[in-house]
């Protein structure tokens, strides 16, 4: 029933005679053919991403955790004066994004960066301080989960005031409030960390919505910085 709801409200709200649908099948479509796994975001959270940096006119977007290129595009061609800069650190999957960004037409604004987010992340800072890079106003996390804060900490201090951090993946089908799931869960482990600390970091406000859909039951992490 999840499932038949995402397929019967994407048909009125986001019908496949969109502009960017043909893109956006593609994108899994081609990413399933080179063996990519089927871990991309739903096609209503990648819509409610894109919506969201709409309301808040975002320039420029940062994602972690590529894969094939799909929230991405949505970001992308929903938002057509935004740029995204998207961190992968499996090179496969970066050519793959990169061949799905280029066929929905946004290569020129999309640029996918590979490397680990721990070693990416503190670049980008550094060209933004240097004055080389403009500030984020959007941040997606969505890469291994363990590094759920980690990532969140950068994004934080590379976004401007107001903007708006989502971490993907964070309930885990009702597992996040299993204290004994995290001993050896990793992606639980990360997110629970990852709740606890934004719940004290005192450059943001934040909240947990938990979802359900064609990608089963799970939730995100909002934030919205200070
Ligand atoms: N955001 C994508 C979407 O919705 O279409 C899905 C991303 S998928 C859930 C997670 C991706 O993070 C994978 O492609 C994986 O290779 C990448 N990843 C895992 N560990 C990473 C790391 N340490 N640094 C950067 N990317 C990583």
């Amino acid at each position: 029933r999840w499932t038949s709801i995402d397929t019967y409200t994407m048909s009125h709200l986001h019908p496949s005679s969109r502009p960017n649908s043909a893109a956006l099948t593609h994108t899994l479509q081609h990413s399933a053919a080179r063996g990519l796994p089927d871990i991309s975001c739903s096609s209503p959270a990648g819509k409610y991403l894109a919506l969201q940096s709409r309301m808040l006119g975002v320039r420029h977007a940062l994602e972690v955790g590529t894969l094939g290129g799909y929230s991405a595009i949505w970001l992308a061609t929903e938002n057509p004066a935004m740029s995204v800069t998207s961190i992968e650190y499996d090179a496969t999957h970066a050519a793959v994004a990169r061949q799905n960004i280029a066929n929905a037409g946004v290569a020129d604004r999309v640029k996918v960066l590979l490397g680990k987010g721990v070693d990416v992340l503190p670049r980008l800072y550094e060209e933004i301080e240097s004055g080389q890079r403009e500030r984020f106003g959007f941040a997606f996390i969505d890469a291994d989960k363990l590094n759920n804060y980690t990532y969140f900490d950068w994004a934080v201090k590379m976004c401007v005031p107001r903007a708006c951090v989502v971490v993907d993946n964070i309930v885990s089908k009702g597992k996040l409030a299993m204290a004994e799931e995290a001993e050896g869960n990793a992606m639980v482990r990360g997110a629970r960390e990852c709740v606890e600390r934004v719940g004290r970091d005192k450059r943001v406000d934040a909240t947990v919505l938990q979802t359900v859909g064609e990608k089963d039951y799970d939730g995100f992490l909002m934030a919205v910085v200070k």
